[in-house]
């Protein structure tokens, strides 16, 4: 592992992003290598001065921002993604390092945002005529709002920065972005690229802790908060947008459901509902949480989805072979561990893991459990780790009963040989995407969000890109 950490030589000092200058600060953040559970790096942490000083360049950057036309703002995001793709090499090592996925998904996820930020930049926002006669004309209009606070988490730190990030600047808003502090690097790096693109002040980059992100929801001077993160922070973003009436995008946690029915090949489909499972050990807001089978196949499902797990290498990022990496920080480590422990006391039967490995590094092997009560914390909670329980049913209403039974909304998916049943049941499922035979499935003109306390609002799409602006109608009388 040392000679692996020790392979890349990268760089780590990196400075905050403030009306287009780099900046250091008094405070520091430790960044943690989760595969070592090691201090690597360090980082400027924003104080409120820093952010004082990133409002105000993002308001004064924002009228010459916003009169831009969308096709100047889109050459500007394309030649964004052009550098990231450029650049990707050295921004995949670091977000290896910092987050720990596997390098390949590293990359993967510095790609699908460039394309994601491509595709966006493709989407209309037409003046909407409403009505149109000898007395009256009357016209839907959308402006930007203004500046932009976005809060990030730490699960995919440069792929869900740039989903709000491109949203706002092609809307023709400022930004101030500010990643977790468990994953800081790669959106200060994203920062040094972006600012070789972007006039002074349109983007602002801060890193900092959580109180950071407190500071930015209650400023007065921010327009609309879009964040990232679990549905208990969510709640406190929107309590305290609701002071300033700020608009708010929440992209919150999910406990997704899959229902696999009975008309399945259990081997054909399990790679992929294992993949939507596990990948980046389970911490990915869309992963499938909880797999109902149908007792028909449920067997069959278990061995295969068993055959997946012992296949999957668990180990360092950097490794090429490594297919799972550590959780990212300890402390989703322990309460991931805390599932594993109390669904033990609960007697489910564990099909793979179960037992802690030692350390060094934050790493869980892919667990399946089954015999799993309902009411367990493993069911009901957002487990965000590598634990997943199989559940059996025999009729459909059942199984869509304990599928929605839930707070969390934001995916599901339903498999089966039959895609227009599959369809006509996906839609029976309350969430704010429900695919057939496929998890996962996201693209810039599909609108993303969840529904119940999975969030607020949608990203990407026309609708997405609409909730950066405010809707604003022009009536003439003729
Ligand atoms: P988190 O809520 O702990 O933190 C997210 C961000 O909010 C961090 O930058 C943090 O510093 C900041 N923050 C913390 N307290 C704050 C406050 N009071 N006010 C403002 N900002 C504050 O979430 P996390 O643990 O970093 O991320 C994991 C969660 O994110 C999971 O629940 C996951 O499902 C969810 N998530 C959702 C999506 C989605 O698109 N729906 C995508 C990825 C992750």
């Amino acid at each position: 592992m040392a000679e692996l950490a020790m392979s890349i030589a990268l760089r780590t000092d990196f400075g905050l992003l403030i009306d287009g200058k780099l900046e250091p600060s008094d405070e520091q953040l430790d960044v943690i290598n989760p595969a070592l559970g090691e201090v690597f790096a360090r980082c400027p942490a924003a104080t409120r001065a820093h952010l004082e000083r990133a409002v105000t360049a993002a308001r004064a950057a924002f009228p010459a921002w916003r009169d831009k036309s969308f096709s100047e703002r889109a050459a500007l995001i394309k030649k964004m993604s052009q550098k990231l793709r450029e650049n990707q090499q050295e921004l995949a090592e670091l977000l290896t390092r910092e987050q720990g996925k596997p390098l390949a998904q590293s990359i993967a996820e510095i790609d699908r945002g460039a394309a994601q930020s491509d595709g966006m930049v493709g989407i209309e926002i037409p003046v909407e005529v409403l009505a149109d006669d000898k007395d009256k004309h009357i016209e839907l209009r959308y402006r930007p709002l203004g500046v932009v606070g976005i809060i990030t988490p730490w699960n995919a730190p440069v792929s869900l920065a740039l989903g709000p990030l491109v949203s706002a600047l092609y809307t023709g808003n400022t930004v101030i972005l500010k990643p977790s502090p468990y994953t800081p690097l790669s959106t200060l790096k994203l920062g040094e690229l972006l600012r070789e693109i972007f006039p002074a002040g349109v983007v602002n980059v801060l890193a900092g802790g959580d109180a950071l992100g407190v500071w930015i929801t209650e400023h007065p001077k921010v327009d609309k908060i879009s964040f990232t993160g679990s549905v208990a922070t969510g709640k406190k973003v929107l309590a305290s947008a609701a002071a300033t009436l700020k608009r708010v995008t929440l992209e919150l946690g999910g406990n997704d459901p899959a229902i696999v029915m009975d008309d399945v090949d259990p081997k054909a489909v399990a790679q992929k509902i294992f993949f939507a499972s596990f990948v980046n050990s389970g911490q990915v807001c869309m992963a499938i949480k909880r797999i109902y089978a149908h007792e028909k196949i449920y067997a069959a499902l278990c061995d295969a989805l068993v055959a997946e797990a012992k296949k999957a290498k668990v180990g360092n990022g950097l490794d090429p072979a490594t297919e799972l990496g550590p959780i990212q920080n300890k402390m989703q480590y322990d309460k991931v561990v805390g599932i594993i422990e109390d669904t033990k006391k609960r007697g489910a039967k564990f099909l793979t893991g179960g037992d802690i490995p030692k350390g060094p590094g934050y790493f869980l092997p892919p667990t399946l459990v089954t015999d799993v009560p309902e009411d367990s914390r493993l069911v009901q909670e957002e487990q965000f780790g590598p634990i997943v329980p199989i559940m059996k049913f025999s009729s459909l209403d059942d199984a869509l009963e304990r599928a929605n039974d839930t707070r969390y909304g934001l995916s599901g998916s339903v498999w089966t040989s039959d895609v227009t049943r599959g369809a006509e049941i996906a839609a029976k499922l309350e969430v704010g995407t429900a695919w057939v035979n496929q998890h996962r499935a996201t693209s810039a003109f599909v609108p993303f969000g969840g529904a119940k306390e999975s969030g607020l609002g949608r990203q990407y799409s026309a609708l997405g890109l609409k909730s950066y602006m405010e809707p604003e109608v022009v009536s003439v009388a003729k």
